[in-house]
């Protein structure tokens, strides 16, 4: 079995790109370790439904088993170890990269892909919401059909509010999405169901009343209209952002692309970008980690 310290390759982040880059790892005969701070399956736990990923999978947790289990096949075949702990930093060097565990470990390899994904945002997190620092405001994707009570206000257009239409074709409840005018290009694969009512908005402030279980909503439209609104029931649809680690290079926008970073550090799937968030994608780019510096000669196996 591989110990931490002297592999090959470390992968952090076990989701569907964290898996692929590992078994494409173990494939190629090197020392593998990946590193989670979860559980192996990351955000494919919370896919009810599933219709754009080949090998007749049709819910996330199905696939995850199935890459829980590949994992498990290479630990018992002595090509791959897990460890479990937090990432917080890595760094490259000439002949090695270099891993620090939140809890102070420290391993190293010839090559590390960092395959974190990303992390849900809050309502104080977005630009075009007021809201107290420590509201917490239920996720859209973990609601069921029959905990939606009275009108239903949607914060943020991302995409898991396609795949809970696509888990609930049979509740018709209108689901009243909240959307900043950057959130816009991503309800295009929504407009056409009925259930969606899209609100433009510029601005809202969101708080929890007082009494009972109710929300105030002031909404500022796009024109500069004002409306104020008590509603029961609002979820958050915010999207993410990126996990990333200290020692990654990033963009504006927080996201870390691969060319940017250190030749023996590699970024694979939801952290690359907003915009190729898919698993399959996931899955290619976690591949693609590993065989591009293997045949650019940076990854020698043993
Ligand atoms: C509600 C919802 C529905 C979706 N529906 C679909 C769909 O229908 N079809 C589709 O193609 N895609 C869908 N997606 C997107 C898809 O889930 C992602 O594109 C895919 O999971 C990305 O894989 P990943 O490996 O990059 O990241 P993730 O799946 O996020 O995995 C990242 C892993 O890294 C671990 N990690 C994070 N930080 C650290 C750290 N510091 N140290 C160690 N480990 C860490 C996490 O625990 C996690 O296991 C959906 C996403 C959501 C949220």
């Amino acid at each position: 079995m591989n110990t931490p310290d002297e592999t090959d390759v470390l992968v952090v982040g076990a989701g569907p790109s964290g898996v692929a880059a590992a078994v494409m790892a173990a494939s190629l005969n090197l020392r593998t370790v990946v590193v989670e701070a979860g559980t192996v399956g990351g955000k494919l736990h919370v896919i009810g439904a599933l219709e754009n990923v080949p090998g007749n999978w049709s819910t996330g947790p199905q696939l995850a088993e199935a890459l829980a289990t590949d994992l498990v096949r290479l630990q018992q075949a002595g090509r791959c170890s897990v460890v479990q702990g937090r990432a917080a930093s890595v760094t490259g060097y000439d002949d090695r990269a270099e891993l620090v565990l939140e809890d102070g470990r420290v391993l190293s390899a010839q090559l590390i892909v960092v395959a974190t994904g990303v992390a849900a945002l809050a309502p104080h997190d977005a630009d075009w919401i007021s809201a107290p620092t420590h509201l917490s405001v239920p996720p859209l994707w973990r609601t069921k059909p029959a905990d939606l009570t009275g009108r239903t206000y949607i914060l943020g257009g991302d995409r898991p509010l396609g795949t809970w239409l696509r888990t609930h074709p049979h509740s018709s409840t209108s689901l009243h999405v909240l959307c900043p005018s950057a959130d816009d290009y991503k309800l295009a694969e929504v407009a056409g169901d009925e259930r969606v009512r899209i609100v433009p908005v510029s601005h809202v402030i969101v708080s929890p009343l007082a009494y009972g279980d109710e929300w105030s909503l002031q909404i500022e439209d796009r024109q500069g209209e004002r409306k104020s609104y008590v509603a029961k029931t609002v979820l958050n649809n915010l999207g993410n952002t990126p996990a990333r680690l200290d020692g990654l290079t990033s963009s504006e926008d927080g996201y870390c692309p691969p060319g940017k970073q250190h030749p023996r550090i590699r970024v694979a799937g939801d952290l690359r970008s907003a915009q190729f968030q898919r698993i399959t994608t996931a899955q290619g780019s976690g591949a693609e980690a590993v065989l591009a510096p293997y045949y650019a000669s940076i990854l020698k196996p043993c």
